[in-house]
């Protein structure tokens, strides 16, 4: 009878840690993508740590992100002109309280996220010295990653170590906070590729990040979503566009809005022809300087690229590089990457901005001679069509990719300085999706042929590419 008690009081301890339908080590975990954008923390760093576990990520403020059915909070990284406000750290610690458990990466003890983390009593310094060790009971031989940062000693209220440094300062640490769990951990000890091929440290850090989340149920029969860029704090219908963002990117909407909606005119005027229906009609902003994507009918653009909004020219190249991507479909270009930032140069040159915009075609030309002289040994993949000549791999390929795809643009652009425009009148007018297969370089030529008023099989070939009008499959 006694034992039979015991069982009971022990089962209504975990469920009152666990709830009912929580079993042990099921994780609901957000990444916070609103004060600091990468593609890593877009789904890759979940891919690494989080296994088979939810995650999902919040793309807005996170204070109004509903934290209820979720167990883990990771924060990767807090753009330098940004911070975490009262209400986050509130938010937070209200998390923390009802047993979540928060992951804080730190760089440097004078980053954001290190403020952060002093607000829960986690004061990071420089000094931490190699080699890190891993303690014992991670049953690892090495600790992945680098780390130049150590947490300051607090005998009242020691961390639970991870690595230490070795001299045995704490580096990687874990602390209760309220019924929650709190771990701290340099930024260096965990991935960062955008294509998720470096999951360091996975062999610790997925379960320790699975006992971080121990301390408050879930319920996986109840909805747990993410919060996506079009969920947004805030939505502006314009006329053309539809602006998304967070609170935190309230003090750059204006003029980011601004600056799309000033540079749409010359694309177009560039681009000979509208944008197709829908594409490029939301635009959502992302906290970050280094960056942007385009899906089609969205585009996300980076509010601090090149120096913005302090300085425009890198922007106005930036705003046209996304739009231009929307603006090929339904066929990208053989080019698409170069071309987007070449129609980038030509509208920087329409919007006031020549002579910056001349220097950057020319130093893109530039760095491709340097691989191909007379423009006459390469294709757009860095092969050659001449024997003899190995193909070019790397940042050597990516030179002739981008300076001869420049290169080929400034030739006609000599001759018919409007030749974008009509290329693309045409390309509008003949390739249709029912009617070609594929948008190949064959198909790109004859439609630049077309623009020019001659045939310009034999040049392309003479300046090294495998092109045959024969493989041509749209129908003039
Ligand atoms: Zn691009």
């Amino acid at each position: 009878m006694k034992k039979g008690m015991r069982c009971l009081a022990a089962v209504l301890a975990a469920a009152c840690v666990y709830g009912q339908d929580g079993k042990t080590g099921d994780v609901h975990a957000v990444v916070d993508l609103a004060h600091s954008f990468t593609f890593y923390a877009d789904g890759r760093f979940a891919r690494q740590y989080l296994g088979s576990h939810r995650s999902v990520m919040s793309w807005n403020a996170l204070y109004n992100f509903d934290l209820s059915n979720a167990n883990l909070l990771v924060l990767l990284d807090c753009d330098a002109r940004l911070r975490y406000t009262e209400k986050d750290v509130a938010h937070i610690s209200k998390f923390l309280d009802e047993g979540g458990g928060v992951v804080i990466f730190v760089s440097s003890p004078t980053c954001k996220q290190a403020e952060l983390a002093k607000q829960f009593g986690a004061v990071y310094e420089d000094g931490a010295v190699a080699p890190m060790k891993a303690v014992p009971a991670l049953n690892v031989d090495k600790v992945e990653g680098r780390a130049s940062i150590k947490l300051r000693a607090d005998e009242k209220n020691p961390w639970t170590a991870f690595v230490t440094d070795a001299e045995g300062a704490v580096v990687a640490g874990m602390r209760k906070v309220g019924k929650g769990r709190l771990m701290v951990a340099p930024r260096g000890f965990s991935g960062s590729n955008p294509d998720a091929s470096d999951p360091i440290n996975a062999a610790w850090l997925a379960p320790v990040l699975e006992r971080l989340a121990q301390g408050k149920a879930i319920d996986k029969s109840k909805p747990f979503n993410g919060k996506g860029l079009t969920d947004a704090d805030h939505v502006e219908a314009h006329t053309d566009i539809s602006l998304y963002y967070s609170d935190y990117l309230m003090p750059y909407a204006k003029a980011m809005l601004e600056i799309t909606q000033r540079t749409k005119p010359y694309i177009e005027k560039r681009m000979g022809v509208p944008l197709s229906e829908g594409m490029g009609s939301k635009v959502g902003l992302l906290a970050t300087g280094g960056g942007g994507f385009s899906g089609g009918t969205l585009i996300g653009l980076a509010v601090w690229w090149g120096g913005f909004p302090e300085k425009e020219d890198s922007m106005i190249e930036f705003v046209t590089h996304e739009s231009v991507h929307s603006w090929v479909l339904p066929f990208p270009e053989v080019w698409n990457e170069p071309i987007a930032t070449y129609v980038g140069n030509l509208v920087m040159i329409d919007m006031g901005h020549g002579e910056e915009a001349e220097r950057r075609i020319a130093d893109t030309i530039k760095r491709a001679r340097r691989h191909d002289p007379d423009m006459n040994r390469y294709d757009l993949a860095g092969k050659s069509t001449r024997t003899g000549i190995e193909p070019l791999t790397g940042g050597a390929a990516n030179d002739v990719h981008w300076g001869k795809t420049y290169w080929i643009f400034e030739e006609l652009r000599k001759e018919k300085p409007d030749f974008m425009a009509t290329y693309f009148q045409l390309k509008r007018k003949h390739a249709k999706p029912d009617a070609i297969k594929k948008y190949t370089m064959d198909n790109t030529v004859a439609l630049l042929g077309k623009t020019m008023g001659r045939d310009l099989f034999p040049w392309f070939r003479e300046i090294g590419f495998d092109v045959d009008a024969g493989r041509v499959d749209i129908v003039f």
